[in-house]
C-alpha cells in the first residue's frame, strides 16, 4: 500500500492516481494525514479490503504532494550508520546508534525551494521509518512489525552550526526550515522484496553524489527500533532518519556545499523521487 499527502489530504495511492481515503472510507478514516497513524492497524485492514466503490481517482501533481508525515511528535535521526560515511567523515564505527533529533518543524513537502540559511548547507539522502504503533522495549525481531511504512528523506545539515564549539549542535544544525523533505509517498514494508535492502540515491544537478544499499546499514531499522525504544517509547507517526551513506559535501577536498540554483535529487528503490531546488535565503528589509 502506498499512502500520500495530497493537498493536506491522506490519499491512498495506485500507479500515480489518488483516492481521497476520506471520501472513500464515508469518513470511517479523517482526511489528516497525520492522524491516520494513530489507527494504522485499522486502517491497514481497511485499505486491504476496500475496492471500487471510491469514485474516480485524481492523478497526481508533483507540487500538490505534501509531507505524508506532516506533524511527527519525534523525529529520530542516526548518524554514521554506514561504513563509508563514517570513513570520510574520519570517525570511527559506532558500538551503538549515534541518535540526534531534527526539530519537527523542519519537515517539509517532497518537491520544492529550499532555502539557503547559509553557503555550508549540504545534503543526506536517506531512507526513513515511520512507526505505526506505540513500541516500548521492542525486539528486533519483532521490529517491522511496528513500522507503518518507509519513505524517502533529506537530512540537510548546516555545517557550521553543526560543529560550533563548545559542543556539536547536531540538532540545531539540521531543523532550519525546509531541512526536512520527506515523500513522495509512505510505502508499506510489505510492498518490498526485501525492505532490509534498498538502493537510495541522490543526484546533484544529474551528477550521482550518494548511492548504497541499507543492507550497507551498522544498524539496520529493525536494530534501530530496538535501540531506540529499549529507552523512548516510540509513538505512531514518529520519524526515524536511519542515516546517509558516502558522498555528502563536506566529506570531500576540498568541501562541497548547495549554491543557489543547484538541484537535489533524492530516491528510493520501491518508493520514489523527490527534488529540491537551493535558493538563497529572502533577505527582508
Ligand atoms: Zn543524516
Amino acid at each position: 500500500m502506498r499512502v500520500a499527502n495530497l493537498n493536506g489530504r491522506l490519499v491512498l495511492v495506485e500507479a500515480e492516481v489518488a483516492f481521497d481515503v476520506a471520501t472513500w472510507s464515508n469518513g470511517r478514516f479523517g482526511p489528516d494525514p497525520q492522524g491516520v497513524f494513530a489507527h494504522w492497524d485499522e486502517f491497514r485492514r481497511w485499505a486491504g479490503t476496500a475496492s471500487e466503490g471510491s469514485g474516480p481517482g485524481v492523478k497526481i501533481v508533483d507540487d500538490d504532494l505534501g509531507a505524508p508525515v506532516p506533524r511527527p511528535a519525534q523525529v529520530f535521526a542516526i548518524a554514521l550508520n554506514y561504513r563509508q560515511h563514517a570513513d570520510e567523515l574520519g570517525y570511527g564505527l559506532p558500538a551503538s546508534p549515534a541518535t540526534f533529533t531534527k526539530f519537527p518543524a523542519c519537515i517539509a513537502p517532497p518537491n520544492g525551494a529550499l532555502e539557503l540559511p547559509s553557503g555550508m548547507v549540504d545534503w543526506e539522502v536517506e531512507v526513513v521509518a515511520v512507526i505505526g504503533r506505540h513500541a516500548h522495549h521492542v525486539p528486533a525481531a519483532d521490529a517491522w512489525s511496528y513500522i507503518a511504512g518507509l519513505t524517502v528523506g533529506q537530512d540537510l545539515s548546516e555545517r557550521e552550526v553543526q560543529f560550533r564549539p563548545p559542543l556539536p549542535q547536531f540538532s540545531l544544525a539540521k531543523s532550519f526550515p525546509g531541512f526536512g523533505p520527506i515523500g513522495p509517498v509512505l510505502v508499506t514494508p510489505d510492498e518490498f522484496h526485501d525492505p532490509d535492502d534498498l538502493e537510495l540515491s541522490c543526484t546533484l544537478n544529474g551528477e550521482t553524489v550518494q548511492r548504497s544499499r541499507t543492507s550497507d546499514l551498522i544498524f539496520p531499522i529493525p536494530v534501530l527500533v530496538e535501540a531506540l525504544s529499549g529507552i523512548v517509547p516510540l509513538l505512531p507517526g514518529d520519524l526515524i532518519f536511519t542515516g546517509t551513506p558516502s558522498g555528502v559535501g563536506s566529506g570531500r577536498k576540498p568541501p562541497r556545499y548547495l549554491v543557489s540554483g543547484d538541484v537535489l535529487v533524492s530516491a528510493v528503490e520501491g518508493i520514489g523521487t523527490m527534488s529540491q531546488v537551493a535558493i538563497e535565503t529572502r533577505k527582508d528589509g
